[in-house]
């Protein structure tokens, strides 16, 4: 079912909360898995999108950080209960309690959260970001999903100057990542399946491109990787990359494709190669990767599009076809 408009309710904002009109918002691989219920447990109406930039409308009597006028930004989180061990550790993306922007048990309105294809959300004063003054807005909404997804992984893994990193898929996370890897120091080199990504792989920061369909120049990267970054929203074969991480490599999982993979143990026991994922990142963290692509001029490169082409967009993702993000202007909301 393509995606269409409809009337949903917005709460007032209570002391803590900012409300938010919504400027920009991009689209992420995640909104198209949750809208086709792929991954299961969509309730509908879905009113997806996590990678939202705008500007404060109304504040809430406690709040001290955001006043009326100002930018401000939100990501795929809008409230935890504080109070667990992983708040106290300003990890909110792990909290038990965690809410959704969208497709979550909504705690004051009932139902589920609706997220940023709309004109304006009210949200808990903690979970609205700063927005650098320098970042084109545009640029910026999908940091706060696609951004913060890649930043972490690589921090995380001590990705510097010196370390060989792989990314696997150049799409709205794997562009980002590209920048990201590349602005760390470190020596990047992109996997992908589509050849006519080639030249920006390279524009965007990339040392080398592999065509991952092709055995032999894969097999030119064996064991000599100590990190990559799988991003890929589709079923695919990551043994293949699992064999070009050097002893102790890691490879991450940020896509999330509905389908398991199959993992051979031999790949992993024979180098101690080691496996994970990860979850977007918390507060303090997207707030660091925020001002870190303000210092380093990093924004996604994307292409603009008014919500009516939004169906239009969810196709052209499914084939790849993106550069790099699709970020929804949302004042075309209110144009027919
Ligand atoms: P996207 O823009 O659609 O990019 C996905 C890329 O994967 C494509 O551009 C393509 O790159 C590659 N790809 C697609 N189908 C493939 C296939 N069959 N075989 C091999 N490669 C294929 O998606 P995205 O928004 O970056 O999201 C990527 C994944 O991350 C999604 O599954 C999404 O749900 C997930 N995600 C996870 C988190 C998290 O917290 N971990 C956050 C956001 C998104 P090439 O053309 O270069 O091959
Ligand atoms: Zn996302």
């Amino acid at each position: 079912m393509p995606l269409a408009p409809i009337t949903i309710p917005r709460r007032e904002p209570s002391e803590h909360d900012v409300q938010i009109e919504i400027l920009f918002c991009g689209i992420c691989h995640s909104d198209l898995h949750t809208v086709r219920n792929e991954w299961g447990g969509t309730v509908y109406p879905c009113v997806p999108g996590h990678e939202i930039v705008g500007r404060v409308t109304k504040v809430g009597s406690a709040v001290t950080k955001f006043k009326p006028g100002d930018l401000a930004a939100v990501g795929c989180m809008v409230d935890s209960d504080g109070s667990c061990p992983e708040c106290q550790a300003a990890v909110e993306q792990f909290c038990p309690n965690m809410t959704g922007t969208y497709n979550s048990p909504d705690r004051h309105l009932g139902s589920v959260t609706y997220g940023g294809y709309s004109d304006s959300i009210v949200v808990k004063e903690h979970f609205v970001l700063q927005v650098p003054p320098n970042l084109n807005l545009a640029g910026a909404a999908p940091l706060l999903c696609a951004g913060i997804t890649t930043y972490s992984p690589l921090r995380h893994w001590g990705v510097t100057k010196g370390k060989k990193v792989g990314v696997v898929g150049l799409g709205g996370l794997g562009h980002m990542a590209v920048k990201f890897a590349h602005a760390l120091g470190a020596h990047v080199v992109v996997f992908t399946t589509s050849p006519n990504k080639k030249e920006d792989a390279l524009r965007l920061g990339a040392d080398d491109v592999v065509i991952s369909r092709d055995a032999d120049q894969m097999k030119q990267h064996a064991s000599s990787f100590d990190f990559i970054l799988d991003a890929v929203s589709a079923e695919h074969d990551i043994n293949a990359y699992i064999q070009l991480l050097r002893r102790d490599g890691n490879i991450t999982l940020v896509g999330a494709p509905p389908k398991p993979l199959v993992v051979s143990a031999f790949g992993l026991l024979l180098g101690r190669r080691s496996l994970s994922g990860s979850p977007i990142g918390g507060i303090a963290e997207t707030q660091e990767m925020l001002d870190f692509c303000s210092k380093h001029d990093i924004t996604a490169d994307v292409e603009v599009i008014p919500i009516q082409k939004v169906n239009e967009a969810y196709d052209r993702l499914l084939k790849s076809d993106v550069k790099y993000r699709f970020s929804i202007d949302m004042a075309s909301l209110k144009s027919k």
